[in-house]
């Protein structure tokens, strides 16, 4: 029996569908209505290929009531093509949330006749797209692709064709013997790459996408290899698809530069109308020290606005306290990006405020929703001890939100901030730390399964930051329960205060 596979393709614009403005062939390039774009499909005989009926205003005006375009596959397997427009198609760089709203409802209005969708757009804010609607549609069980062009179709050396072409042989899986992909995916030149992982990296080069922290969904060459291992799986049936509109537009991104004044981001951070802040920074997440800067973080934060570090650097993740100068961002609350494109960040970002409600925003920020990051993040936080009231031994418990897979813990940091030892008297000072034995003490051995290790530093009247990996042990101990910590120092005279007491917990997601 032969295959038929449905495809529902909707174009929005982009230079996948352009031409010059005018007739003179150097006026510049715009937007052309979908019946052109169709025109130049390639038609290798009327048998093979038949572009059929497709009149001028069923393109016009997106109809979906009767037209196809039919393409048949060698063997005898076919896909069936139903194309629909934006009813004014844009460059890509005119496209909102709005538009992401759009293209949601287009697909789940159709959503349970095709098998497969296919979006036209074009490449400059395609990786925006593709993370709006990676959150936006919820259980998706069917490919979304979407696809443009470096060229115009009309082009004589144009990329369109293949790209189109291969876009329509992964929705219409059915009909090509691929494996299902049920990811909003960019398929551009030789990738297949996850939607929220993809960035545009050359506005020249054919492969004009890369997946800087992710691998490849797939590859295109002279046969189309799917990494079925790295696909996300298809929700179960009982899960059914629906789309979620809830977009709060209210944030802001910040690309942090050296000598960038108070007056430009103080306006930012305190404008009450902002309700998330991407904040890009250098390397693994660091700012300038500036105390002005960090107050006005800290007071966004205090605000309730949910700030988010990210890192400039395009490979790698974010790793706040790892040097003192991103250490500050996390004593004043702000939210780590992890690997995250500032494109899936920013979607992610308007989803959450939308979405989740207090804690829930800055909890669910930091886990992956839709393989857009490589690890979750789990922060527990144990609070202080006052520097007028310390203590020689201190025991605090976090219950740690459900989600946290105990099973999949790649890293576990203990980090103290702004800790003070009091008669200390210059010598070196040892603190225990121990993971869920409430009842250690000062004589319990540091040899004993449940210590984290020892934090020794010689006191100097300052504040001080210690941080110290404790996976292996972490591992061990961690249980379904509470997290308790219990610290003691090293004398019965010796006390200690901090201003936090932090546990990150990574998990693989
Ligand atoms: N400016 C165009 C767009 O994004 C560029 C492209 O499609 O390649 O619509």
């Amino acid at each position: 029996m032969q295959d038929l596979a449905r495809v529902y393709v909707l174009y929005t614009g982009g230079t996948i569908g352009m031409g010059p403005e005018t007739d003179d062939p150097n006026s510049p390039l715009v937007p052309k209505p979908l019946k052109e774009f169709v025109r130049l499909l390639p038609h290798k005989s009327p048998k093979q290929v038949t572009a059929s009926k497709i009149s001028d205003r069923n393109l016009r005006q997106g109809s979906i009531g009767g037209d196809t375009y039919r393409l048949e596959l060698d063997g005898g397997n076919a896909i069936e093509l139903r194309f629909e427009s934006f009813e004014i198609p844009v460059d890509s760089s005119d496209i909102s949330p709005k538009d992401w709203r759009e293209m949601a409802l287009k697909i789940s209005t159709v959503y349970d006749e095709y098998d497969g969708f296919v979006i036209l757009h074009g490449t400059d804010t395609m990786a925006f797209t593709a993370s709006g609607l990676s959150f936006m549609l919820e259980n998706l069980g069917k490919p979304v692709v979407l696809t443009g062009s470096q060229l115009p179709m009309a082009e004589i050396r144009t990329d369109a064709v293949l790209n189109f072409i291969n876009a329509v042989y992964i929705a219409g899986y059915k009909a090509t013997d691929l494996p299902l992909i049920p990811e909003v995916i960019i398929v551009f030149a030789d990738k297949i790459i996850r939607g929220c992982r993809a960035t545009k990296a050359s506005s020249t080069d054919w492969a004009g996408f890369v997946s800087p922290n992710f691998p490849l969904l797939g590859r295109i060459g002279e046969h189309i290899k799917v990494n079925t291992k790295f696909l996300l799986p298809k929700p179960p049936e009982s899960r059914r698809f629906f789309v979620n509109m809830d977009l709060d537009e209210n944030v802001f991104s910040i690309n942090i530069f050296p000598g960038f004044k108070k007056e430009q981001y103080e306006k930012i951070f305190l404008d009450e109308n902002v309700k998330g802040i991407l904040l890009s920074t250098y390397g693994a997440g660091n700012v300038p020290q500036d105390e002005d800067f960090l107050n006005a973080i800290e007071t966004a934060v205090k605000s309730g606005k949910v700030v988010v570090n990210l890192s400039q650097c395009q490979v790698g993740s974010v790793e706040m306290g790892l040097y003192e100068a991103s250490n500050f961002l996390l004593e004043r609350g702000v939210l780590s990006g992890l690997d995250m494109t500032l494109e899936a960040a920013l979607a992610k970002l308007m989803w959450i405020l939308a979405t989740q409600y207090d804690s829930g925003k800055y909890i669910q920020m930091q886990i992956s929703q839709r393989g857009e990051q490589t690890e979750d993040l789990f922060d527990l936080r144990f609070g202080q001890v006052p520097h007028d009231k310390p203590i020689s031994r201190h025991t605090v418990s976090v219950t740690p939100d459900g989600r946290l897979d105990r099973d999949r813990i790649s890293r576990v940091v203990l980090r103290f901030s702004g800790l003070k030892v009091h008669n200390s008297k210059d010598d070196l000072v040892a603190l225990k730390v121990f993971m869920n034995m409430p009842s250690a003490n000062r004589d319990t051995n540091e040899n004993e399964r449940r210590c984290l290790g020892l934090i020794t530093f010689r006191d100097d009247g300052s504040l001080r930051t210690r941080i110290k990996n404790v996976t292996t042990i972490s591992n061990d101990v961690i249980g379904k329960g509470d997290v308790i910590l219990t610290i003691v120092t090293d004398q019965e005279d010796r006390k200690v205060s901090f201003d936090g007491l932090f546990l990150t917990i990574y998990v693989e997601s």
